[in-house]
């Protein structure tokens, strides 16, 4: 039943995604397949992208990590949490299945090393893995890769460079999982239960408003990465306030 199900949650991803490339929201890749195959990218970025040097940093992230992921723990039991910080200079984090969790010096320095301001972007990673978003977004991206096909059968007749050109912009939504961006009602999620997990760490909620407030002044005078796979931080500021009571609560309890 469950089988049948998914069967034709993946025609209706795959049809609907085909043509709007948005909305499915059906977990239908197993998670332990889908962390395997996270772990193993994750391994690949470690060699591809610089890993920092930095010892202060990187026991930060862990520790923060830590305090996290004890609260987090809860709702996704038995993952194999890993935090490492990346040598590069845009302020930018991603998390993928199976508890890969990486972070960017430039995020840390963007935070001035404010361990709760930091705290609030790790909750919010941390999240996106709790709530299973990468595997929602990959789902669709099956369906996207279908779509790919579907398209290559309709340019049969087409030339090659045409062809070529129509299956590249399929594949940069469809092959990398780490950055798939995430949808607005993925990142609104994130953005509660991230509060909820740094509340409950013992981490000032209070911070996630101060870093999304600096995230929006440097993307006034250049875009950087995080905010075109973590969009609308606006509106994200408004929402952080709306919660914050509630947050505080949270974290008065905690402390
Ligand atoms: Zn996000």
């Amino acid at each position: 039943m469950r089988k049948l199900l998914h069967s034709w949650a993946l025609l209706l991803c795959s049809s609907v995604s085909t043509l709007l490339l948005s909305g499915c929201g059906v977990a239908m890749m197993s998670d332990e397949r889908l962390a395997r195959q996270s772990t193993a990218q994750f391994t690949q970025l470690k060699k591809k992208d610089p890993v920092s040097k930095n010892r202060v940093y990187q026991k930060m992230i862990e520790r923060i990590g830590k305090r996290i992921t004890d609260v987090a723990k809860v709702d996704v039991p038995g993952t194999d949490w890993e935090f490492v910080v990346f040598d590069k200079s845009e302020p930018n984090a991603f998390a993928m299945p199976g508890g890969k969790v990486g972070v960017n010096a430039g995020l840390i320095e963007l935070a001035n090393e404010d361990e709760d301001e930091i705290a609030a972007v790790i909750g919010h990673e941390v999240a996106h893995v709790a709530k299973r978003h990468s595997n929602k977004r990959m789902s669709q991206g099956v369906g996207v890769a279908l779509g790919g096909i579907l398209l290559d059968t309709a340019m049969r007749n087409k030339s090659s460079s045409d062809r070529a050109l129509a299956r590249g912009a399929y594949g940069v939504g469809a092959t990398v999982g780490a950055v798939l961006p995430f949808s607005r009602s993925q990142e609104r999620e994130a953005d509660d239960l991230g509060l909820i997990y740094s509340a409950k760490a013992g981490y000032d909620p209070r911070a996630s408003i101060r870093f999304w407030q600096k995230m929006m002044s440097k993307s006034k005078r250049k875009m950087p990465q995080f905010l075109s796979t973590h969009p609308d931080s606006g509106k994200r500021i408004e929402f952080l306030k709306s919660r914050m009571p509630y947050a505080m609560a949270l974290y008065k309890n905690a402390k």
